[in-house]
């Protein structure tokens, strides 16, 4: 592809994270054929994953209470009840019966160790530490580059003092020990973002898995930022009609595209295997 046609691909950091799952899952979901709402049989998890991430834009109220768990209970669903109102385009085609039944459960505590969890969070780590040293943070800040033909809305951002530090929060299985691989490239992504924005290098960041109340800070290396270059080159790629290789731990058992994605295959190999 020409390099100028390419240049005007716009692509968002999310788009980054989707290739490292599977790169055809940037290329059906730029031609439009994402499902709209929640896949089916992912309700469930689906929305117990936008209640934990409303819990981690939220953890400031929890940290400050006393230690009265009626009232955290409370508190915790006050948070879930919002949870409607600020994500009803994810919401999208969920009955409502179903979600206040995931609600309910998910207050209850059916889903999580609910006392270990409140422990953990409420000890302080280097990421509260920093957040209320500095005023907590701005959320789901949204950066564009030119240059790079990038955007992305990162979770959190802290400024502290002259530094600027990018946060995500997880819903998924957190790590034995650091961040995984696909959140290195994706703090890598904000962090060439906030540089560009902020004039200022990005030394570290944050990942917050939210289900077991990790907090995990990461150092924004070199290799992370080439590796994030590379991949956004090939989604650009992508995006302009190149269909790419499966990926090597592709989710195809749980994956919306399946039908069109063995279509596309079969077309492809009857093509090339014409004289
Ligand atoms: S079916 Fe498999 S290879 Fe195809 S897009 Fe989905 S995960 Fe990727």
């Amino acid at each position: 592809m020409e390099e100028e046609q390419e240049s005007q691909i716009k692509v968002k950091v999310s788009d980054l994270t989707q290739y490292l799952i599977c790169p055809r899952l940037v290329y059906f979901s730029a031609r439009g054929l994402e499902q709209q709402g929640i896949a089916k049989g992912k309700e469930r998890s689906m929305i117990e994953s936008i209640l934990l991430k409303e819990l981690a834009f939220n953890l400031h109220t929890i940290r400050g209470m006393k230690d009265d768990e009626e009232d955290i209970k409370r508190v915790i669903e006050g948070i879930v009840d919002g949870v409607e109102w600020i994500y009803k385009e994810e919401l999208k085609g969920v009955e409502k019966n179903f979600f206040e039944a995931v609600k309910t459960d998910f207050i209850r505590s059916q889903s999580m160790n609910v006392d270990e969890w409140l422990r953990k969070i409420r000890n302080e780590n280097g990421l509260s530490k920093l957040e209320k040293a500095h005023g907590g943070y701005e959320r789901e800040h949204t950066m564009v580059s030119v240059k790079l033909g990038m955007s992305g809305s990162v979770d959190k951002l802290i400024r502290a003092g002259e530094e600027v530090i990018p946060c995500m929060i997880k819903t998924g299985k957190c790590p034995e020990y650091s961040v995984w691989k696909s959140d290195r490239v994706q703090l890598a992504a904000y962090a060439m973002l906030i540089e560009e924005e902020f004039g200022t290098t990005v030394k570290r960041g944050f990942v917050e898995y939210i289900r077991s109340a990790e907090f995990r800070e990461s150092q924004i290396r070199r290799r992370d930022k080439a590796l994030a270059l590379q991949i956004l080159k090939r989604v650009k790629r992508i995006k302009g009609g190149v269909f790419p290789e499966k990926g090597e731990n592709a989710p195809c058992d749980n994956c919306v595209f399946e039908e069109m994605c063995e279509t596309k295959k079969t077309l492809l190999s009857k093509l090339f295997s014409r004289r």
